[in-house]
């Protein structure tokens, strides 16, 4: 793998680990969670975090292992080829911890950063509501404060966890904030009175991770489990900008997890399977998607390195990192989707039934390029840095625009 020259011995070896936690999760819960018979799989956080295999970049005082992102991306591709539903399961430990991680109280990572890394609480995020998840700042539940405790309204919708997990973090404006920017405050919503859950979706793929639609009417949330106590009141954009660096470079890293699973089990089945009394992985035809699908896979797992690196070293200013976390997202994947049709192209016929695990790949697969911000969020956000950066003038070099012959005719640059 193209990354493979970039990886420590202790890489090596944390691979393996999470390899040996992967072979360990049962094959039976991955077709229950696929049937839906599953709602929430506690069992498979408690074993993670048994391992210590939870929350790996976190301060190892709240029991992670202060590992950079280039070592988590390990991790994510491997839990990846499990699916979506497990992978985003696992990764769920990394989003909501990161937001506990920097800006929590050190009573908030006590009581609920600690736990979620152990695997004994689970956690899950609410930004998306009914009328819309690209649009953030236009959401609309709304939390009024009343003395020591916050009364928060609305709903979030498809929310992984929304049954099952036993933190909920919830974004809300604050009552009588003008701007929604400075409106937005994260909240750590215990379930309770207030608190429930209205629909459990139907979905074509990602099953098994009890996503819901969650009804916050009237719930009562105390002051201290606003993300950062007092101070966090109005701190939400900062914590939601924080946040998407997890909730994007971990879809990034899944994605390469499932796409290389798809592609392994086409692999194999076209070394074996004949046509016209050949292999089939002789055919251009056939051998030139699973080229293609190495190839837009080692291009991922680069970026994705790349964007992981970044952010572990700060480099260059946040809209920077946030334009190469916004691209590793977008194109690791779009690569995926591309890898999971090969791996069903190759298969013909038999791979779009459920006697191979590929039908089930692309379906979870179709949704990565749509959630954690879809991946036309991915493309307005990479623009819009660039354009920031550009316009600055902060890109040194060659004057290119002289490179022509009429570039002295300044009356032909019309604007
Ligand atoms: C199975 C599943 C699990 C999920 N898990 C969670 C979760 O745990 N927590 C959570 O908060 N959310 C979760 N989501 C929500 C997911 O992140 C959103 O669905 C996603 O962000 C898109 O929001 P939307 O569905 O409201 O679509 P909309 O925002 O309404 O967008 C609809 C379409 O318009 C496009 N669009 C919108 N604005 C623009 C623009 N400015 N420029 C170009 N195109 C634009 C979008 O790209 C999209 O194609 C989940 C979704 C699913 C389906």
């Amino acid at each position: 793998m193209a990354t493979d020259a970039l990886m420590s011995e202790a890489d090596k070896a944390l691979g393996e680990e999470i390899c040996e936690f992967v072979k360990w999760v049962p094959r039976q819960l991955l077709l229950d969670m696929d049937e839906d018979k599953v709602k929430y799989p506690k069992e498979f956080l408690q074993e993670a975090g048994l391992r210590n295999l939870l929350g790996l970049r976190f301060d190892p005082k709240w029991g992670g292992r202060g590992l950079p992102w280039t070592s988590e991306l390990i991790a994510l591709e491997e839990v990846g080829v499990l699916g979506t539903s497990l992978g985003c399961l696992y990764a769920l430990a990394s989003i909501v911890g990161e937001a506990i991680h920097v800006f929590g109280t050190e009573a908030q990572k006590e009581k609920y950063l600690k736990p979620m890394i152990e695997g004994k609480i689970g956690p899950a995020e609410g930004l998306t509501e009914p009328r819309g998840g690209s649009d953030f700042f236009g959401a609309t539940t709304v939390a009024r404060r009343k003395g020591d405790v916050f009364v928060l309204n609305g709903q979030k919708r498809f929310i992984v966890g929304a049954e099952g997990a036993d933190v909920l973090l919830i974004y809300a404006k604050v009552e009588g904030i003008e701007d929604p920017k400075r409106a937005m405050t994260a909240f750590l919503v215990e379930r309770g009175t207030g608190v429930s859950v209205a629909h459990l979706y139907g979905l074509m793929g990602t099953r098994g991770g009890g996503t819901g639609r969650l009804v916050f009417n009237d719930a009562i949330v105390p002051v201290e489990n606003v993300l950062g106590g007092e101070a966090g009141i109005g701190n939400g954009t900062r914590v939601f900008h924080q946040m998407m660096i997890p909730e994007r470079l971990t879809s990034a890293g899944a994605a390469v997890g499932m796409a290389r699973a798809a592609i392994e089990v086409a692999a194999r089945y076209a070394d074996k399977r004949t046509a016209f009394g050949r292999r089939i992985r002789d055919y251009e035809g056939v051998s030139f998607k699973v080229s293609e699908s190495l190839t837009l896979l080692d291009a991922a797992r680069t970026l994705n390195y790349a964007a992981g690196h970044a952010v572990d070293t700060h480099q260059g200013s946040g809209g920077k990192v946030r334009r190469l976390v916004s691209e590793a997202k977008k194109f690791a994947t779009d690569a995926a989707w591309t890898v999971a049709n090969h791996a069903m192209q190759i298969l013909g016929g038999i791979g779009y039934t459920n006697i191979y695990p590929v039908e089930r790949l692309l379906r979870d697969i179709r949704l990565i390029t749509i959630w954690t911000g879809t991946n036309e969020i991915m493309d307005l956000v990479i623009q819009h840095e660039f354009y920031r950066e550009f316009l600055r003038g902060s890109l040194k070099g060659r004057d290119l625009e002289r490179d022509a012959a009429g570039a002295e005719y300044g009356e032909e640059k019309v604007y």
